[in-house]
């Protein structure tokens, strides 16, 4: 394809589209006229032709990096199927591939060239790059070059090269992950300090966010399936590879076709089955957070989550793969304490220095927060990405049966003077135990280490066990409380916790909603 085509006319002619969506127009323009431009743009916003249409408009070949390498066959092949001239390079391919795609790019007769950020590394490639005429750089998925966000990758800060070796070609970086700190890192450790940004919004006005006490999650799963989702295509994302076959089991017993990804499968079987899922409608796929980057299946009706994410930036991502169509879906969380101390203790027994703890602790807060609002989600969702709340959405759990919230206080310092207690016998333990002492049990644990004689033994008997989780739970993700480093899950009083203790401080809760999946029960509770 020659060089003298307007973005308009390349859209039309090569893409058979009629307009350009959102920003792709001024994204382009200022690609075509060699500028850098960051673009932020959710999942399934239209990425892609931001730097498809500059790569076919300018002379040379569009290099793009991306670390989606199990998919760069299938998008050479679809724009192929275009009339686009594309191929890729990466560690699946013979060397003989490898030469005939070297050859044809140094040649001119590539539009646009996939390139594996790690091929950056070698000099082979950066000589190869030099043979051919480039116009321009297209990193794609650009968060993985922020240790901020939840899949960072050594192999992108490579690529800061680019700007320094090939100033004149103009880059585009582009990602669905947009926080302050993550597009801080981009400019940063790409060098794009020139680069116009563009942020699109990241609401998801079709998808239905959420999130419900866990109390029996895959049952609870399955009365939303059956509910609301039969015979649908989703995704259930769970944090273990082991929970991840057991709930491909669980739902594929009770009628529901379901099959498991993550990264314990041979490359084969995860191919068959993804593929499957694209193809097969109905079908569940039961996965670790490995599935799922660049997949574009328009019509998943659900994504549901079984164990707390880590930030919401993984969440929102995870997520968006629901509804991309357009039509109703719906993004399901099922969350309780165990999750709360689970991620508390990852966080604290974690690698690396302690900014890379209070980042990881940062990210937590900012999930715990959203799970634990009484204002609508999409309000919070939208405000963590930086973009002002509208009124409330309608169209999420707390707008539609919004939580009643009580006076916490009491219960608090109880929970609170118990872990003081026991601190003044040097003994820390866990929740659970902690409850059984409020309830005044009488189980052997307790005997034994003669729990029954501390003072506050029996003085929560105001409550019941789910409520007393739920009070926990509330104050971890409150900080009132937190996990301790011996990597049992103890609990610790915070810096604020004293300010409670002595009255100083209110607690409010929210009410536990009766554990259901189902809207019509979780309203009424
Ligand atoms: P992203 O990479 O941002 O997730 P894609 O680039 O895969 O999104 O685009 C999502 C879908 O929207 C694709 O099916 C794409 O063909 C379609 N699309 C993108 N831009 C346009 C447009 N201007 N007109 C019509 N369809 C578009
Ligand atoms: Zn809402």
């Amino acid at each position: 394809m020659t060089t003298t085509h307007a973005p308009t006319e390349v859209l039309s002619r090569v893409f058979g589209y009629d307009a350009f969506r959102g920003d792709q127009a001024q994204i382009i323009d200022t690609v075509v006229s060699g500028g850098d431009a960051l673009v932020l743009m959710p999942t399934g916003g239209g990425k892609s032709l931001c730097y498809q249409v500059p790569s076919l408009v300018r002379p040379g070949t569009g290099v793009v990096i991306s670390p989606l390498i199990a998919l760069m066959q299938d998008q050479v092949d679809a724009l192929g199927a275009l009339g686009v001239r594309a191929a890729f390079l990466n560690s699946t391919q013979s060397s003989e591939e490898r030469r005939a795609v070297e050859a044809a790019y140094v040649a001119g007769e590539l539009d646009l060239l996939y390139l594996a950020p790690e091929r950056l590394s070698a000099p082979s490639t950066l000589a190869l790059l030099d043979r051919g005429e480039i116009a321009l750089f297209a990193i794609d998925e650009a968060h993985c070059v922020s240790s901020w966000g939840h899949d960072f990758r050594p192999d992108y800060l490579a690529l800061a090269v680019l700007g320094e070796r090939w100033p004149a070609v103009p880059r585009i970086a582009l990602t669905a992950t947009a926080t302050e700190a993550t597009r801080a890192d981009i400019v940063t450790r790409l060098g794009l300090d020139d680069a116009r940004v563009f942020v699109s919004s990241f609401d998801r006005p079709n998808i239905e966010y959420r999130i419900v006490a866990k109390d029996n999650p895959r049952q609870q799963l399955l009365d939303l399936l059956r509910t609301e989702h039969a015979g649908d295509s989703g995704i259930v994302y769970c944090l273990s590879r082991r929970s991840v076959e057991e709930t491909a089991t669980f739902l594929s017993r009770n009628n529901i076709p379901a099959l498991p990804y993550h990264a314990g499968l041979d490359a084969r079987q995860r191919a068959e089955h993804q593929s499957r899922f694209l193809r097969e409608p109905g079908l569940v796929i039961t996965a670790t957070i490995a599935f799922g980057m660049g997949i574009d299946k328009p019509d998943v009706r659900f994504v549901a989550h079984l164990d707390l994410p880590k930030s919401v930036e993984g969440y929102y991502q995870e997520t968006g793969r629901a509804g991309r169509d357009g039509n109703p879906a719906t993004a399901w969380l099922a969350y309780g304490l165990q999750d709360v101390v689970q991620q508390r203790k990852m966080v604290q027994t974690s690698e690396g220095d302690a900014a890379h703890k209070r980042r990881l602790g940062a990210n937590l807060d900012a999930m715990l927060a959203l799970c634990e609002t009484v204002e609508c989600r999409r309000g919070q969702l939208l405000a963590y990405f930086g973009q002002p709340a509208g009124p409330a959405c309608g169209n999420c759990d707390t707008c539609t049966a919004p939580p009643e919230t009580w006076d916490g206080t009491v219960a608090a310092q109880k929970f609170l003077s118990a872990i003081v207690r026991l601190a003044q016998r040097r003994q820390r333990y866990g929740a659970g135990h902690v409850v059984d002492i409020l309830l005044g049990r009488t189980n052997d644990r307790i005997v034994s280490l003669d729990h029954t004689s501390l003072s506050v033994y029996g003085i929560g008997t105001e409550l019941d066990e789910r409520q007393w989780r739920g009070v926990v739970r509330q104050l971890l993700a409150q900080r009132l409380l937190t996990v301790g480093d011996d990597g049992y899950g103890t609990l610790e009083l915070t810096e604020e916790s004293s300010a409670v203790l002595r009255g100083e401080r209110q607690v409010r809760l929210r009410h536990e909603v009766k554990p259901s999946a189902t809207r019509r029960s979780s309203a009424s509770g």
